[in-house]
């Protein structure tokens, strides 16, 4: 399963080579083929993995519709949250370990990545208790001789495909839930960050869940996602990802029929009234935006700041942006890491050479940082950001706050609504009544008031236009992965008309 290769000269460990996990058997890909992972702190590739491609997909397709129609599938709902809790207490062991190698594999701070680890078991042990409580209902009958009662049953083999910003939180977001369900999964992680899952795999086989309920296939081509999407057993695609690739995942699977959740991007606001406490919003302002630096689904990317406050507001953000310290994601003082990848970095800074072209200005960053160089680019405020402005409107999934002005309350709305997504947004202010009458105007999934960024397992997550559909967490998360059955018991016996309904 994990091999670590060992340089002879020095006698230590380099890359650690992974096999994948299908069925009962840890496997390299059909044809050999494997790829290397890169560490975006040191620049090092330090792990290998399979490179897998359709016939790996095939097999790990099989593993698991296998398991639906074995032991898994005749698994009581308490015996599924009794396996669920072994693994969450396995996990809860290995927290650490986890949150050390999900750091290393996407370079996110290991204050974060230690968090996202520990709340694994939370998900798992939450929906555990849905397992055993996934009851139908008696409906009443119109006809007094009938008894009509539902079933929640699975859907069948999940398919998931998740990112690198968060490859962990995310696979288990799905995972729980589809566990609870009686589903089984076949994983496809970012070619980024392929080793979590792997790591996941080998507890869950400690966990002694049966084979083929947790398949994991790694590569590194999109030809593997969309294989994986487009595969007839598949009854269902839980997909994170960027909205394009979100679209071809939803036209894959409409192909043959299966269902979709997809959680994509977003280009949430902040906005601050000028009642609000301003110590406060600067801590929220600069933890939705350049907290995981900015690679997070739910970026406060745009400050929607009232006129009023908007210059004390971008002052004090600017004073607290510079003393960001930038470092290695491993060491617990460092309070931003690197992005992720060179790609991702040259997306960061085109964004912000283009603002500057269309009129923008740069409080502060806007360039990589002197000292460290590689892939940490520097906290970055723009100001002059017209709403329609492409550095207001697209996602940029780096650490890059677009300042927008309002003056009425009307104006914050409609500027705060004013782009294709709707995933998060953030309300600041003392004024009890103007929170809610906000919050339930704000086009988004999430609203976070006088707060950002939080998310729990029984609070549900998600979000509409282009940040997608479906939900995660939450008690209604399980139902994503049932379809409801409706089942017509005749009591009585009469025999009755053929040609007449009822
Ligand atoms: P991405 O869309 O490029 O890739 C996501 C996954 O899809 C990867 O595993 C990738 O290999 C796979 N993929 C690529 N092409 C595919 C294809 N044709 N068919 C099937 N799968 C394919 O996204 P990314 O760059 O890895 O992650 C960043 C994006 O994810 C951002 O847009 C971010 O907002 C979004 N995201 C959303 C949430 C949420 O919960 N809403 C959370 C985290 C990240």
């Amino acid at each position: 399963m994990t091999a670590t290769q060992v340089d002879p000269t020095t006698g230590e460990a380099t890359v650690q080579s992974y096999q994948m996990r299908i069925g009962d058997q840890w496997l390299d890909a059909a044809d050999g083929r494997r790829f290397e992972t890169v560490n975006p702190f040191t620049g090092q590739a330090w792990a290998s993995v399979p490179d897998a491609g359709a016939a790996d997909v095939d097999l790990a397709v099989q593993a698991a519709t296998a398991a639906m129609a074995g032991e898994w599938g005749s698994c009581t709902g308490f015996d599924r949250a009794r396996h669920m809790r072994r693994l969450a207490d396995i996990l809860e062991r290995d927290a650490e370990q986890l949150s050390v190698l999900e750091s290393t594999d996407n370079g996110k701070l290991i204050r974060e990545t230690s968090g996202q680890a520990k709340a694994l078991p939370e998900w798992l042990r939450y929906f555990a208790g849905i397992a055993d409580k996934l009851q139908g209902e008696v409906i009443p009958a119109q006809n007094p001789d009938f008894l009509i009662y539902t079933r929640h049953e699975p859907v069948g083999v999940v398919a998931a495909i998740v990112p690198w910003n968060s490859p962990l939180s995310l696979l288990m977001w799905k995972f729980a839930p589809l566990l609870a369900a009686g589903c089984t999964l076949v994983v496809k992680p970012s070619e980024y960050t392929p080793v979590t899952a792997l790591e996941l795999a080998k507890r869950v086989e400690e966990a002694g869940l049966p084979a083929g309920v947790f398949n994991v296939v790694t590569g590194q081509s999109a030809e593997l996602g969309a294989a994986l999407v487009g595969h007839p057993g598949v009854r269902q695609v839980a997909f994170t990802g960027s909205p394009n690739v979100g679209i071809k995942v939803a036209q894959g699977a409409a192909a043959h029929l299966a269902r979709t959740t997809l959680e994509l991007g977003g280009k949430s606001a902040q906005v601050v009234f000028p009642d609000a406490d301003l110590d406060a919003a600067v801590n929220g302002v600069i933890a939705g935006i350049f907290a995981a630096s900015g690679q997070t689904c739910v970026a406060g990317s745009r400050l929607v700041v009232h006129e009023d406050v908007r210059d004390a507001l971008v002052e004090r953000l600017v004073a607290r942006a510079d003393t960001i310290m930038l470092g290695d994601p491993l060491d617990v003082a460092s309070e931003m890491g690197p992005l992720a990848n060179p790609a991702q970095l040259k997306t960061v800074t085109g964004f912000v050479e283009r603002a500057v072209h269309d009129g923008a200005s740069i409080a502060c960053g806007g360039t990589t940082d002197a000292a460290l160089g590689g892939l940490f680019y520097r906290p970055t405020i723009v100001t002059d950001v017209r709403w329609d402005m492409e550095i207001a409107q697209d996602e940029i999934f780096g650490p890059v706050l677009s300042v927008l002005t309002f003056s009425t309350e009307e104006d914050a709305i409609r500027i705060a609504n004013s782009t294709r997504f709707g995933l998060g947004a953030g309300v600041w202010t003392n004024d009890v009544r103007r929170a809610h009458r906000v919050a339930h105007q704000l086009r988004a999934g999430n609203v976070w008031v006088n707060a950002y960024r939080m998310v729990a397992p029984n609070v549900p997550f998600g979000g509409s236009g282009y940040s997608g559909w479906g939900r995660e967490s939450g008690v209604d998360a399980v139902r994503e992965y049932t379809d409801t059955k409706a089942i017509w018991v005749d009591m009585i016996g009469n025999t009755r008309d053929p040609f007449k309904l009822n």
